[in-house]
């Protein structure tokens, strides 16, 4: 599509998109979005085979994908100040014994009640901070709430409110294809795990953050590591002094991004496609390889174009264009900035004079910056609104939900990672520790 980039809504910028949405498919908003099935209740979708709209390569939901039961109707039924009332009283009544942990690209009616608001990795260390919390309820995506289970006491549940909510970039990296790919690897270095005179062995795996646990468990079983889009760098550095290759998965751009900053030529990256023989690359490419990039992206990043970044530098002159790394190379290479979420975050806190910006990272946190920082002009390179549509699922229905079973004394959406998968990937998230400290996530 080629609209402009508009504001959802008029100055002062209301920060929930969802309200921008609705607005867009009764024709009371200019704009358009990926689909207007994002207008529907979660619970909506989730009665359809598909995994949500612009969610999934093929929009299918994935085998092993958990299946979410049916939300009451007092909860589908109540309208959205009922909700958060409803929200209120059960956090109120619960008090110090549960944790809210609010995602940067969750929907503002459900960030509002989030205890802590930042990236999957911060919130699972703020979550670290409530030892006496019985309950985390992480309003994400599933493998952030893995995370947060890694990270907390078994004693502590961390419940997801829509267990439909996951990340269609973790799922392209599923654990069956990626030991059949190790096993192929094997085949082309040999031993993988026999350094050569200079002590490097053939390739040390290194996923980002955004994978599953059986993916960071496998990681740190075979001397790799955990990374975010904060410490990409330092994390490859760390696996060079390890190994001569670096198998990166799940995101192509994050790796490619990467390791281009650090001088690695595009040659030396080939791709690895886990539905064809060795990856789609030859042996002498894997032989040549500094990097194998997993064959994964994210729906939301993958959206934003280099056309989208001229057309805001021709209507916008001056505008300071910062993107995220998940986005493609050529769109980081057409931009002024990239980096994570906090980065992006800090560079308009930072600002001191009225700036324009154009942000290329998802619509939730956009909008909710700009309605934070009214001096300054801050938009979504993506005229599209297009939010993370599995992040999208938790409704405030949902938290009402899972908040109000718990003042009845019951869990519900607990997500538990096995001990003989949780004890290796806390190695490779150990590792990241490690070798760089984080930032941590704000209190609400
Ligand atoms: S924005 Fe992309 S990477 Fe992040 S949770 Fe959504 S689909 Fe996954």
């Amino acid at each position: 599509m080629t609209a402009s980039p508009v504001q959802l809504l008029p100055r002062p910028v209301d920060p929930s998109v969802d309200h921008g949405i609705q607005a867009i498919v009764a024709g009371e908003a200019s704009g358009s979005t990926c689909s207007t099935d994002l207008a529907a209740s979660p619970w909506t979708f989730d009665t359809t085979p598909g995994y949500g709209p612009g969610a999934s390569m093929g929009d299918v939901l994935p085998t092993g994908s958990p299946a979410q039961g049916t939300l009451p109707a007092t909860y589908r039924e109540a309208p959205e100040e009922e909700l958060h009332e409803r929200i209120r009283a059960a956090k109120e009544t619960l008090g110090d014994r549960v944790v809210i942990l609010g995602h940067f690209y969750q929907r503002d009616e459900v960030v509002r009640h989030a205890d802590y608001v930042g990236d999957s990795f911060q919130l699972a260390k703020a979550a670290q901070a409530h030892p006496a919390a019985e309950a985390i309820v992480f309003c994400g995506v599933h493998f952030m709430a893995e995370t947060a289970d890694l990270l907390s006491r078994p004693e502590q549940a961390v419940i997801l409110p829509n267990l439909a909510a996951g990340c269609s970039m973790a799922d392209m990296a599923d654990i069956d294809q990626v030991e059949e790919c190790w096993e192929q690897l094997e085949d082309v270095y040999g031993p993988l795990d026999e350094p050569n005179a200079d002590g490097l062995v053939p390739v040390i795996p290194v996923t980002y953050m955004n994978s599953s646990a059986a993916i960071k468990g496998f990681v740190g079983r075979h001397g790799g590591i955990v990374c975010t889009s904060s410490n990409a760098r330092t994390v490859l550095e760390w696996a060079f002094a390890r190994g001569r290759r670096v198998l990166f998965f799940p995101d192509q751009h994050l790796g490619r991004n990467t390791a281009k900053a650090m001088g690695v030529p595009l040659e030396a990256m080939p791709m690895w496609n886990p539905h064809r023989p060795l990856g789609g690359s030859s042996e002498q490419d894997l032989r040549d390889a500094r990097v194998i990039l997993w064959h994964g992206f994210c729906s939301v990043h993958r959206r934003f174009t280099v056309d989208q970044i001229d057309k805001a530098r021709a209507e916008h002159p001056g505008v300071r264009v910062i993107v995220h790394p998940e986005c493609p190379m050529p769109v980081v290479d057409a931009a002024d900035e990239a980096g994570s979420t906090d980065v992006i975050r800090r560079a308009i806190e930072d600002a001191t004079e009225p700036t324009t910006f154009a942000i290329g990272t998802e619509i939730n946190l956009v909008q909710r910056l700009a309605a934070q920082h009214p001096q300054h002009t801050i938009f979504c390179l993506d005229p599209v609104v297009c939010p993370c549509s599995t992040m999208y699922r938790i409704h405030p229905g949902y938290l009402a939900w899972t908040l109000e079973e718990l003042v009845a004394g019951r869990v519900v959406n607990r997500i538990t990672v096995p001990g003989s998968v949780a004890d290796p990937a806390r190695v490779s998230l150990d590792r990241m520790l490690a070798c760089v400290p984080q930032a941590p996530a704000r209190k609400a």
